[in-house]
């Protein structure tokens, strides 16, 4: 299924090919150091994480579907439960966008790489062969 395992990448900021080397530097979106540090290659399995000059433009395709969709939660909420003002609303939709942003541009970026590079467990796997040489005998490691 494609669907949990861009949502495992996603979410626990991991590479799209082994699920095992990070894509950001840091976890925390909200880290006061490089919260937007990309690193260029997978530590695991070698995957280029920008795979063409500009790749990543495309992710503002998803950036915008989030945001898109914090607008509606809060539409919705609004129209069926809590009733305010316009302008409140406009408001709180803004400032839950601005807060949200870090979370919405790492997402958007894991997320399109997810749409180009599927999880293939034999780069999960390649790296058993290099920790544990014992590995090295079993059937289809190298297949
Ligand atoms: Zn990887």
């Amino acid at each position: 299924m494609i669907i949990p395992e861009i949502i495992y990448s996603t979410a626990a900021n991991k590479c799209a090919r082994c699920h095992k080397g990070k894509i950001f530097e840091k976890n925390n979106p909200y880290s006061f150091k490089g919260p937007f540090e990309m690193r260029e290659f997978c530590s695991e399995c070698d995957l280029k994480y920008e795979r063409e000059p500009g790749f990543f433009y495309g992710a503002l395709y998803v950036s915008y579907a989030l945001m898109s969709g914090i607008f509606i939660i809060w539409f919705f909420t609004d129209l069926l439960w809590i009733h305010m003002e316009a302008v409140n609303l406009a408001i709180l939709v803004v400032s839950s966008m601005l807060v949200l942003f870090p979370v919405v541009f790492r997402s958007a970026r894991i997320i399109w790489l997810n749409f180009f590079i599927r999880y293939n467990k034999k780069y999960a796997e390649k790296n058993k062969v290099i920790l544990h040489p014992k590995l090295i005998d079993s059937k289809d490691v190298n297949n």
